[in-house]
């Protein structure tokens, strides 16, 4: 299965990919129906999560009930538990580059005055650069905006505009691969070849590989790093993150204004 899925990541395009896997994706849960594995998005109960991976695979990781990985399910989590995303009585969410597994969901949230915007994605609401968003100052109560930092040449600048839209008391959601083992951002602008690419930082198209300090960097632009957030898993028991198919290194850049 992971072998199939690395090719079909390769050969399509994405937007392709995304109309295939809605297909193809409800027949794979209905065979991997079990009770190994839970996810707390669809709620779906499953033998496993399947394998994925860009480069390097990770097992239990893509649930076959909505798509999502391990580090949607964690978000899911954290903003059940901890913060007013899905009770609060209105909420003006901008989400950028949504995820497959989020967008239907939001978008039936009542409670939510909710956007999207995407460069390219046709289903967006609003076709954006997150270097210039076109929406007015304190615009948003809520902006996500996960996996677009590192494709971005000059992140300093989308990070001053995730700012400026957002509320006083806003937050910020802005996931991205992260090394934790390395305290700075291995960063080279001149490196286009699309390998040397893939081997420094971890996918074709990526222009940096961020380490520790990336939190320095949104520090810098103004936002206050949720430190909960940050260490959300530690007080998680390996079980239950095996059983919701969660990485315990993973780490949450939430951020308020
Ligand atoms: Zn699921």
């Amino acid at each position: 299965m992971y072998r199939i899925i690395k090719v079909l990541l390769k050969i399509f395009p994405r937007p392709l990919l995304i109309k295939m896997s809605l297909i193809v994706h409800k027949f794979v849960a209905f065979f991997m129906r079990g009770n190994k594995v839970s996810c707390p998005i669809c709620e779906g109960n499953f033998r496993k999560f399947l394998p994925y991976g860009y480069v390097k695979k990770r097992d239990n990781a893509l649930c076959p009930g909505c798509l999502s990985l391990e580090r949607h399910r964690l978000l899911w989590l954290f903003l059940k538990e901890h913060t007013n995303f899905f009770n609060a009585e209105e909420l003006k969410v901008l989400h950028i580059a949504p995820e497959q597994c989020f967008i239907g969901r939001f978008k039936k949230m009542k409670n939510l005055d909710y956007t999207t915007g995407d460069l390219e994605s046709p289903i967006v609401d609003v076709k954006m650069d997150v270097c210039d968003i076109p929406f007015e100052d304190e615009a948003f109560d809520v902006v996500i905006c996960n996996h677009v930092l590192e494709h971005v040449n000059d992140d300093n600048i989308a990070m001053r505009e995730f700012y400026r839209v957002m509320k006083n008391d806003g937050m910020g959601i802005f996931q991205v691969p992260l090394n934790i083992k390395s305290e700075t951002t291995d960063e080279d602008s001149t490196i286009t070849d699309r390998a040397e690419r893939e081997r420094r930082f971890g996918q074709y198209d990526h222009v940096r590989y961020y380490g520790m300090d990336y939190f320095d960097r949104l520090k810098s632009v103004g936002f206050t790093i949720n430190n909960n957030a940050k260490q959300y898993l530690s007080n998680m028991c390996v079980n239950d993150l095996e059983r919701k198919g969660i990485i315990l290194e993973d780490i949450l850049p939430i951020v308020k204004k």
